[in-house]
């Protein structure tokens, strides 16, 4: 049996002592992950501070702080959330109890990114707790310092049984991946994530993929192109770009090309000195194998705003690049790192034409103050969200769902959208033994008086429930009794 398996079958042996389903339990486990970040800040920060050289008032403001939100947020609502959701009847149910009963799927698979380790791995883990499930946690083996602090405190503060955490890189996802799960949520690149559906069609698990792409920002001549360029800066720039809402490429007129240059050349200036290298908010490349792959999209480019490098500190200065081609290497594919290609357009037409051309993105910017721009741009494309007049800011509103659509993603969390995403929504139906004469309808032999009966019931409830629930019962109670006394059926 190898590590992965135990490790699994001892998360399911877990479950089905039934702990995780107690609604006091999950609470007191979220409580304990939200100890975890008030009481390890300092190791939090420092493993951040050695993988993406990120301050650590960064990390608390970008990644701790959302995830503590999140935790108050499913702790004040938990009960809600978890009770019998009552639905609508029909003149057929209408004196049964008919309800949604969410329910805990079983074992989750949580595979994590690095860009954002600790939300990325720790919000969908929330989720699952809050429904009530076991979790195999598998970190991001890229950040290699933030996976060893995941594996070192998750288990002192949280049931190590049902919540096991699992190192590894490849080979040990992989032999994840042959065990069975109830529900597998990955959070990663859109390849990646194919070979995550098909592991998991094996054991028919349906599967949460949190993926990427190419976020397409259009920015409307007719804007504040001063306070848009600002905004877009801080998007595409934070983590050194390596976000998956980061607006990936710049969608202009021709004619306001170089004023988008110089207001983020401004900008980038304004956010991190004349020196981004030593400017403590400024961030690194995770890797050299992801320097080189950034790099390597900037062939044939023409850089106007930064370029500069330091491939032994895996550093890349906020770069634009202008007149970028349709065909462009770096248009091929996300860029996920500091690289903001502008690619000229005529108008809006062409720019819709051009997003549509390419994969369903994860978020869609648009800059304007015209609405009616706002309006068609929602209406002719499609995308995991649309933002106006700014970048990412969706990601921290719990009430919206976050993920993807296409090629960027199936499925979504954040708040209660975490909670229901990982529960099973049980339909209920609970009947009495009893009024058994309106049952006789269905029952053979089938008969056209029956056929017309059926109608009416089936057919005519809609307009019987203006009349109100106490009526209904009434007229049921009249229909039932002539069934009864005449034996019509
Ligand atoms: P990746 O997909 O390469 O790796 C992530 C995980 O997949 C790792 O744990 C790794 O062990 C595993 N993995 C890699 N290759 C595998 C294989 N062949 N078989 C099984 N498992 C394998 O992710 P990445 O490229 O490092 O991350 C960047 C991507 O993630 C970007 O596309 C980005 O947009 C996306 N992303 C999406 C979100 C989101 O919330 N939608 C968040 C962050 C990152």
């Amino acid at each position: 049996m190898s590590r992965e398996q135990q490790v699994v079958a001892r998360a399911r042996k877990a479950f089905e002592t039934g702990r995780s389903k107690s609604l006091d339990y999950r609470i007191m486990q979220l409580r304990n992950i939200q100890r975890l970040i008030t009481e390890r800040q300092k190791e939090i920060s420092d493993a951040m501070r050695k993988d993406l050289n990120r301050s650590e008032v960064t990390t608390q403001m970008f990644e701790t702080l959302g995830v503590e939100h999140e935790i108050n947020l499913i702790v004040s609502k938990l009960k809600e959330w978890a009770a019998p959701r009552p639905v609508e009847k029909t003149v057929m149910t209408l004196t049964d109890t008919v309800y949604i009963q969410p329910e805990p799927l079983g074992v989750v698979l949580i595979i994590g990114a690095w860009n954002y380790p600790w939300a990325l791995t720790l919000q969908p883990l929330i989720g699952a707790i809050a429904a009530g499930n076991a979790a195999v946690i598998k970190p991001s083996e890229v950040c290699v310092h933030t996976a060893k602090v995941m594996e070192d405190l998750l288990p002192l503060y949280i049931d190590k049984e049902l919540y096991p955490v699992v190192n590894g890189g490849v080979p040990e996802t992989q032999e994840l991946l042959r065990q069975r799960f109830d529900h597998i949520f990955y959070t990663g690149s859109s390849m990646v994530g194919k070979l995550i559906m098909e592991a998991a069609a094996k054991h028919l698990t349906p599967v949460t993929l949190e993926l990427g792409g190419k976020s397409p920002c259009y920015i409307d001549k007719n804007c504040d192109i001063s306070t848009a360029c600002r905004r877009i800066t801080w998007g595409k720039y934070s983590n050194a770009g390596q976000i998956c809402i980061s607006p990936d490429y710049i969608l202009c007129e021709a004619s306001i090309q170089e004023r988008v240059i110089a207001e983020v050349k401004k900008s980038i200036k304004d956010f991190y000195t004349d020196n981004p290298k030593t400017c403590p908010d400024y961030g690194r490349i995770i890797n050299q194998r992801h320097f080189k792959r950034v790099m390597a999209l900037l062939e044939g480019s023409t850089i106007a705003v930064g370029g500069e490098t330091d491939e032994s500190a895996c550093y890349i200065a906020p770069t634009v690049l202008r007149d970028v081609k349709p065909d462009g290497k770096v248009m091929q594919e996300e860029i996920f790192g500091p690289l903001l290609p502008i690619v000229t357009v005529s108008g809006l037409d062409e720019a819709i034409k051009f997003i549509n051309k390419k994969e369903k993105p994860l978020a869609l910017y648009v800059f304007t103050h015209d609405n009616k721009v706002i309006q068609r741009v929602k209406e002719e494309t499609s995308s995991g969200a649309l933002l106006a007049n700014d970048c990412l800011v969706h990601y921290s509103v719990s009430s919206l769902p976050f993920g993807g659509v296409g090629n960027s993603g199936m499925g979504h969390y954040h708040g209660k959208f975490s909670f229901d995403q990982l529960s099973h929504m049980r339909a209920c139906l609970i009947k009495k033994l009893k009024m058994e004469g309106i049952n006789s309808m269905r029952y053979p032999p089938h008969t056209l008086k029956k056929l017309g009966w059926a109608r009416f019931f089936i057919l005519k409830s809609g307009d019987m429930g203006r009349f109100g629930r106490r009526a209904l019962i009434s007229i049921l109670a009249v229909v039932a009794a002539v069934v009864l006394q005449k034996c019509i059926f």
